[in-house]
Order: C-alpha cells, then structure tokens, then sequence
C-alpha cells in the first residue's frame, strides 16, 4: 500500500456502513494499480450527513460513494445531477470539483447492464420485453438502465403496486405495471426476468415464482448477491436459461466513481470477485 502526504482520497459514507464491501473492492483496484490514494469507510449519522459530505472536499476528498441511508438526501445536496440519478431519485457517486461543487450521479444502473452483458453477452436490449419483480430503489436504477439501453418494454411487478406506478411515472418510457396475476402472461415473451426484491437475500423469504412459462432463451438474472446462486437462479438453471448472479452489479457500479476519483479504468476480473467474496 503506497500512502503518501499526496494521497487522493475516496470513501463510502453509510450509516452503518461496517457491513460495506466498498472498502475492500476499493483498495483491491488501488494496489493493483500501484496508486498512492486511500478508500475509507465513513460512517455518518443522517443527522450529520449534509455538514460531513460539505466539508469532505475542504479535507482534500476527490469524492465519494454514498449508500443507505443516505441517497436521497445526497440528491438533495447536489450541485448537479445526471439525468438517471434525478429520474431514480437517489445519488450513490459523488465527485467534487476543484471549486468543491457537488456532483451527483447514480451507477447502480450501469453496474446492472455492464453485468448482464459480460455474463450473458447473448442478451441484447432488441432481444424483446423485460420482466422486472419489484420497485424499490433498486429497481428504479435497472428500469432506468433498460429503458435507457433501448428495451422495448419494461413490465414490473410489485407486491405495492403504487410504488410500480410512482417508478413508471419517474423513470419514463415504455414501463407497464402489472398485477401479480399477470405474470405468467407477461413471461411468455420475455428476453429477460430480474429480480430486485429482497427475496431470496439471507434472512428472507425465496422468490416463489412459476417460471414453466418463461422462454428458454430468456436470461434470469438477481440483484440479491448473498446468497450468490438464489433459489430463482437455481430454478432458472435447471431448466435451461443462462443466468447472471447480483454481485457483478456490485463491482461494475463501483468503476465510474473510481476512475474518476483515482484517475484509472478498473476491470471487474474472476480474481476481484473471488476476493471481495471473501470479506
Ligand atoms: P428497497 O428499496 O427497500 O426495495 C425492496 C423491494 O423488495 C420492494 O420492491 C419491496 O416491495 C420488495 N419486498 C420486500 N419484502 C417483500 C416481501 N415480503 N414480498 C414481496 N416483495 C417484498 O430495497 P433496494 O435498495 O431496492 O434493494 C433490493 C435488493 O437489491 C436488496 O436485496 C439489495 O441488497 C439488493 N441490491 C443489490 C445491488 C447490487 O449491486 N447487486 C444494488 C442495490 C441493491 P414493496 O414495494 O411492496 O415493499
């Protein structure tokens, strides 16, 4: 590790934020790199959240990531927004400018896609409508990521179904919120089902969910990372559909903050994935 009286700093501000695998992935890119910069984890209290982020930039901060509970109100703070983060309604990267403007964006979306296509590159946003389970702030990044990347239609499905339609009407384009009825119809034709709840997550129940109507061509993929392989992955599995684990999204998300802040591309390799596991 190389830390010198010139390091850049970086760090990810939680609260917890004992439980953050940011740190490691982090310091894993900056030894590898060789880079004399330093990722910590800052744990700030809501309450302290606006005073603590303002004064980060004074401290010699080239920015930092933001995690719960502190996303909407980093949106809230910025100076200025992309696009997806104002249409998410949530900030996970911040970069300061040299005049200590707050720059906010969201990656959960790019981490999402960038994982989808390394793990299943046979998947394409022309390949047909995409199934998404869920509607919390999650799902409002991969929404926004397919709408984005040209899918032409999103259908979500959500045990709140006024949450489906808040995310529609945020997120724009071609979403339709559908009854949990209507699944098994809305999985005939599908390129692609995702699930963004909590279910399946260690501590939670599994996702129940009757997919004999699914196209074996379909990609399956989970954002919910612990457990790695969910129940609906093994599901998919088994009956033939290829499938992409949550954890990629995890890696790939962290890349733009990274570069920006330590000025090197960083790659999402078997040899990362194996170590951030490990934590
Ligand atoms: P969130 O905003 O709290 O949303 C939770 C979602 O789960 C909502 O759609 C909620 O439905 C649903 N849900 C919760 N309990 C349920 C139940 N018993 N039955 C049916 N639906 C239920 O959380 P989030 O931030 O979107 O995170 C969701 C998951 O994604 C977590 O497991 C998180 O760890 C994971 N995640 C992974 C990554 C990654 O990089 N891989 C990134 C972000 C999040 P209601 O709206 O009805 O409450």
């Amino acid at each position: 590790m190389i830390l010198t009286g010139k390091a850049k700093l970086a760090g990810v501000m939680g609260w917890p934020v004992g439980h953050s695998k940011s740190p490691r992935l982090h310091g894993y890119w900056l030894e590898q790199f060789g880079l004399d910069g330093a990722y910590l984890p800052l744990s700030v209290a809501p309450e302290d959240f606006e005073a603590v982020l303002k004064a980060l930039p004074r401290m010699g901060f080239a920015g930092v990531n933001v995690t719960v509970p502190h996303k909407e109100a980093a949106l809230a703070v910025s100076d200025t927004l992309t696009d997806q983060a104002l249409r998410i309604g949530a900030v996970n990267t911040i970069v300061f400018g040299e005049d200590g403007k707050i720059h906010g964006s969201n990656t959960d979306g790019y981490g999402f896609l960038e994982n989808l296509k390394f793990g299943a590159p046979e998947w394409s946003a022309k390949n047909g409508p995409v199934v998404v389970i869920g509607a919390g702030g999650a799902a409002r990044a991969v929404c926004a990521a397919l709408i984005d990347d040209g899918v032409p239609e999103v259908r979500v499905i959500n045990r709140t179904q006024a949450k489906a339609l808040a995310l529609a009407a945020d997120i724009q384009g071609d979403i339709s919120v559908l009854p949990n009825s209507a699944l098994p119809a809305a999985l005939k034709d599908t390129s692609l089902l995702v699930n963004t709840t909590i279910l399946g997550m260690v501590g939670s129940p599994p996702l129940e969910i009757n997919l004999d109507g699914l196209p074996t061509s379909a990609v399956v993929t989970d954002i919910v990372y612990a457990p790695l392989q969910t129940n609906l992955l093994k599901s998919a599995a088994a009956r033939g559909n290829v499938t992409v684990d949550g954890l990629g999204m995890l890696l790939h998300q962290a890349r733009p903050g990274f570069e920006a802040w330590f000025g090197a591309n960083p790659e999402v390799t078997p040899a990362l994935r194996k170590f951030v596991l490990e934590s």
